[in-house]
């Protein structure tokens, strides 16, 4: 299994030089990265998600600033947006529910940790340090669980299960009527 420690191999086409970026020369630069990818590139997020889905797309985009924290000093920064469609298991009936999770940011970076300790403290954004070598597909994964629902749920689940005091279908049930599958004896 991934632990959180082990370094997450680039998804195709992701930029390698976002896996170790230089805040402070993207920053200078404006620069700007985006592109897409299975949700399956992040194994703590798509150990989240449920079936097979997390071939669902994530779409991302990186833009390099310059923005302030609390002290007024402008410094290196990144605006992160992130759109993805996150199947996740609806905690009333425990089928599938898609939810979309938007995520829109700004990272201030310092040059030392105790620098950005104390602004992130006064500051609604995030402030990171170091200025170089942080992570961005980390940082994507990172903000994409702190964004996920606390308790996904249908708006309006369609079971029987309050009603008639069943147990819920098995999730996948539905899934292997799609699929032509009427042979429930085996699994
Ligand atoms: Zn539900």
């Amino acid at each position: 299994m991934n632990t959180p420690d082990a370094p997450l191999p680039s998804p195709l086409g992701f930029p390698p030089e976002a896996r170790a970026f230089d805040a402070e020369a993207f920053a200078h630069a404006r620069g700007h990265w985006e592109g897409s990818f299975a949700l399956a590139h992040l194994p703590r997020l798509a150990a989240a998600c449920v079936g097979l889905a997390s071939n669902a797309p994530l779409h991302w985009q990186a833009d390099g600033e310059t923005r302030a924290a609390g002290d007024g000093v402008p410094r290196p920064a990144l605006r992160l947006r992130l759109a993805c469609r996150l199947p996740l298991e609806c905690q009333r009936c425990l089928q599938p529910v898609e939810e979309a999770v938007d995520v829109d940011r700004h990272f201030i970076f310092a040059s030392d940790e105790e620098t950005a300790a104390q602004l992130d403290e006064e500051c609604d954004d995030d402030v990171l340090a170091p200025l170089h070598g942080a992570d961005l597909l980390t940082l994507m994964e990172d903000e994409l669980l702190l964004a996920l629902p606390p308790v996904p749920r249908h708006a309006d689940c369609r079971t029987p299960v309050d009603a008639a005091g069943e147990p819920p279908p098995h999730p996948f049930a539905a899934l292997a009527t799609l699929k032509g599958n009427t042979n429930n004896a085996t699994d």
